[in-house]
């Protein structure tokens, strides 16, 4: 069965066939969500879209763009199925029934990303690309390299030069052909499309590349498989994402989306996108109550989410206002004390990936969320990929004499 059927623009609605474009619409440079032949797949039955010996993003191959399954035995082969913990000390802290924290860390490269990266990488080969090229402020660009690496291809990473020592080795390490660039993610993310353009590169950038938002749509399908599909809740459940581009949350919709289409689930999850104050671009539209995204001056520690003009931003927002979700602002403080909130289960998140919990926390204590609202968190990275984070969030460790009386002394 031929799924992928056409690309259809996020801004002036025009559908295109799948030969005629490669990245945005050629009218409007809007972003091209991907259809899929939902009246085929509405026939399917559930045990039909899922290949359930994939214990990977790959058992939804049914429902991905990509005709054949690559990389048997190799890391991408297994991005994506995460768990889903439901720790009792924070639904008790927050008063919440059902919580679930989906942990991303668990992905081969340690974030999100590896999700869209393994997809596009299976894209690559099958319109025959051999080099591949993103910009990144390290987790995209770690999980290009680490994707592309498994099996064999070339990744090019544009990085700001401030970004994360060790998601910087990271890229190093899987082999990628690494340049920092003097400048902010925006100016590293123009140059990587000037140099695709000019040495005929395939483009991976988020917001821009059609079939990063397919990949990450697989963590809606999980939510469906693991958590929606196996309770029966009389409300909708409420998603709490973080956001800087855009695209994780885009994908995530969507994925629900697809799943609206096929008739899998009859209604939508809540969508809500959680910021930081320092940079809340979508946030601020949300607010204003219109669509009009306006660049803010970036400047969180949260660096996965620091950007100026979101690329995904329109997608991201109507994320939230199509859902009835919502977008939250919270401050870097919020964001280093959710990451010791998620610490004290034994979940370790990066200052991005804490994000969505702080924003939970800030929704809950204002009345969104209920009780009785389902609530699922995405965890969307390691904290070991930021480790200066970290520390600020968790102190410094006490330093003492080697002896009994000390250890006495500092338990006093
Ligand atoms: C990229 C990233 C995000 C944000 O995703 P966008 O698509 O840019 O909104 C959040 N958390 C982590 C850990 C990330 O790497
Ligand atoms: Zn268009």
């Amino acid at each position: 069965m031929k799924k992928f059927i056409g690309y259809k623009c996020s801004v002036c609605g025009t559908e295109y066939a799948p030969k005629d474009v490669m990245y945005t619409c050629p009218a409007d440079g809007g972003i091209l969500d991907v259809i899929l032949d939902y009246q085929a797949l509405r026939e399917l039955p559930a045990e039909e879209l899922i290949l359930s010996g994939e214990e990977s993003l790959w058992r939804y191959f049914p429902l991905l763009p990509v005709s054949t399954l690559i990389g048997e035995g190799t890391p991408l082969r297994a991005a994506g199925w995460t768990p889903a913990y439901s720790p009792p000390q924070l639904r008790e802290r927050l008063g919440l029934h059902n919580l679930w924290i989906k942990d991303e860390s668990s992905n081969p490269s340690a974030s999100f990303k590896d999700r869209a990266s393994a997809l596009l990488v299976a894209r690559a080969r099958e319109i025959g690309a051999d080099v591949i090229v993103t910009a990144s402020t390290g987790n995209a660009g770690a999980a290009l390299a680490g994707m592309a690496a498994a099996v064999g291809h070339k990744s090019v990473i544009f990085a700001p030069k401030s970004a994360p020592p060790a998601k910087i080795a990271q890229l190093r390490v899987y082999g990628a052909t690494v340049i920092l660039v003097d400048d902010n993610y925006d100016a590293a993310f123009k140059l990587s499309l000037e140099a695709s353009q000019a040495f005929g590169w395939y483009n991976r950038n988020t917001g821009y590349n059609p079939f990063t938002a397919e990949g990450k749509k697989t963590a809606a399908f999980e939510i469906w498989e693991t958590v929606l599909a196996k309770n029966d809740f009389d409300r909708p459940a409420c998603v709490f994402v973080s956001v800087g581009d855009g695209n994780i949350i885009s994908g995530i919709h969507k994925g629900f989306k697809d799943l609206y289409e096929i008739g899998q689930i009859e209604r939508m999850p809540r969508i809500f996108g959680c910021q930081s104050a320092g940079s809340a671009a979508i946030a601020n539209a949300y607010a204003a109550g219109n669509e009009n995204i306006i660049a803010v001056a970036a400047d969180t520690l949260a660096d996965s989410i620091s950007v100026n003009l979101p690329s995904d931003g329109l997608r991201a927002l109507r994320a939230a206002t199509q859902t009835n979700g919502a977008y939250i602002v919270v401050e870097d403080k919020a964001i280093l004390e959710a990451i010791t909130d998620l610490g004290s289960v034994g979940i370790f998140a990066e200052p991005a990936a804490s994000t969505a919990y702080a924003g939970l926390k800030k929704a809950v204590h204002e009345g969104l969320i209920t009780p009785q609202d389902p609530v699922i968190v995405m965890s969307t990275g390691s904290g070991l990929k930021d480790v200066k984070a970290a520390m600020q969030a968790a102190g410094q460790a006490p330093v003492i004499e080697p002896t009994l009386d000390a250890v006495k002394e500092l338990l006093a």
